[in-house]
């Protein structure tokens, strides 16, 4: 048996990047992998600019609560004001440029405007002893002109897209998007929308991995349900190699006289089965396809239990996607988080339970932890990662890794 460990090592050095790369608009970059720095060509905010509605003055010129100040000028967003008039004020709005030679604004809610009979801008009245600096954004106080605001094999989020946008970035350079081809092994399975007839069971598994692919902004080549025929998974192998980066299947990868994925994937490139020593999971296929050009399309065959399937694509096939973009963080972070139940017997192998977040910040435990019940994976907000052999004690800190960390 392998750790997890010395399992993703192998599969991680075994796997080069892709580098391919594509430009694209930065609202269409959204769960890409970057490939390309994004360095700042200016500071943001490009000036001083104030965070409040109110009046830009100095400081020194309100020495004590109270004091009536001409309005010299009035500073919409948008609007670069004139050069600052010593004991004057300016109006001045959210997001404005600070007029050169103020230092600090004072929130309009402080202060008290009065009109003048000859008409103008009018006086104020500033009630509050303003500080030099408050309320002002300094320019470049977000970003430094000449910073790597983003860096190579950066996972794009809303925010990220967000920040390269307000460097001015239009375009990206973004790793191209891993192609994966997806088929299912097991005679007993049938489509939903199909009959359920006598022994058989709905193909879960195409449509959770299919998500997870897709959520991870794979290109799916679905190729459905293979049957248990050596001939039929050559075939598909084949089919799916000419296509895709990565192929991934499920079920077929135990010893069993039925499991043809073996068979095959030593007639049309290499394979090797390994047991890894986690719960759910275990048994895990890695190998190659050959292509007529004797490059490889990489293959990677899931246990068939849904939650194995599941838990082990969250655990070795994720880092291999990202891997395959070039992205830098492959490893989820996890966190120490009370457990708030009991785990009497556990298992020799490291165990991967499903757990969910409950309102005292502790964890509770999915009460039934077989690795057919699909049911415990969607109950739960992630993953508790207990080391082989390990008892939890309620009141004990365990480690925790969220949903969030794996699903992107
Ligand atoms: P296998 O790895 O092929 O021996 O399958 C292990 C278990 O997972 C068996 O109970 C299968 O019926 C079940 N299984 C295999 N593939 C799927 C699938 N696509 N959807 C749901 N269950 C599956
Ligand atoms: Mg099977």
């Amino acid at each position: 048996m392998l750790t997890l460990e010395e399992a993703l090592a192998r599969l991680l050095s075994s796997i080069e990047p892709l580098g391919l790369t594509e430009t694209r608009r930065t609202e269409q970059a959204l769960g890409r992998i970057l490939a390309r720095d994004v360095v700042s060509l200016l500071d943001v905010p490009p000036a001083d600019n104030t965070s409040m509605d109110g009046y830009a003055l100095l400081a020194a010129d309100v020495l004590q609560p109270g004091t009536l100040l001409p309005v010299a000028q009035r500073v919409p967003a948008g609007v670069v004001g004139a050069r600052h008039q010593e004991g004057t004020a300016a109006r001045i709005f959210t997001g404005a440029q600070i007029p050169l030679g103020a230092d600090a604004v004072v929130m309009q809610e402080q202060c008290q405007a009065s009109a003048l009979p000859g008409g103008g801008l009018g006086m104020v009245q500033i009630n509050t002893l303003p500080v030099s600096g408050q309320w002002i954004r300094r320019r470049g106080e977000d970003v430094a002109q000449g910073t790597v605001v983003l860096a190579a094999g950066a996972r794009l989020d809303a925010a990220a897209l967000g920040l390269a946008a307000s460097v001015g970035a239009a375009e990206l350079q973004l790793a191209c998007r891993p192609k994966v081809a997806l088929f299912s092994t097991g005679d007993e399975l049938v489509m939903p929308g199909e009959p359920l007839r006598p022994g058989a069971i709905y193909n879960s598994n195409r449509f959770m991995l299919r998500g997870l692919l897709e959520g991870m902004g794979c290109e799916v080549i679905d190729l459905g349900i293979v049957p248990d025929q050596l001939e039929a998974t050559r075939q598909a192998l084949r089919e799916a190699a000419l296509q895709a980066d990565l192929i991934i299947t499920s079920g077929g990868v135990s010893v069993g006289e039925e499991d043809h994925l073996r068979p095959a994937l030593q007639l049309e490139g290499r394979i090797d089965l390994w047991q890894i020593a986690i719960k759910p999971g275990k048994p895990l296929a890695f190998g190659e396809v050959r292509r007529a050009d004797r490059s490889p399309a990489w293959f990677i065959g899931l246990p068939g239990n849904p939650v194995s399937s599941f838990v082990t694509f969250l655990l070795a096939v994720r880092p291999v996607i990202l891997r395959l973009q070039g992205a830098t963080r492959l490893a989820p972070r996890g966190f120490n988080l009370r457990a708030d139940f009991d785990w009497p017997r556990p298992d020799r192998r490291q165990e991967f339970l499903r757990v969910r977040l409950n309102a005292a910040g502790g964890l509770d435990l999915f009460p039934n932890q077989s690795s057919g019940v699909l049911t415990s994976a969607v109950w739960g907000d992630g993953l508790l990662d207990n080391p082989g052999l390990q008892t939890i004690k309620a009141g004990q800190l365990v480690r925790f890794i969220p949903f969030s960390e794996l699903l992107t």
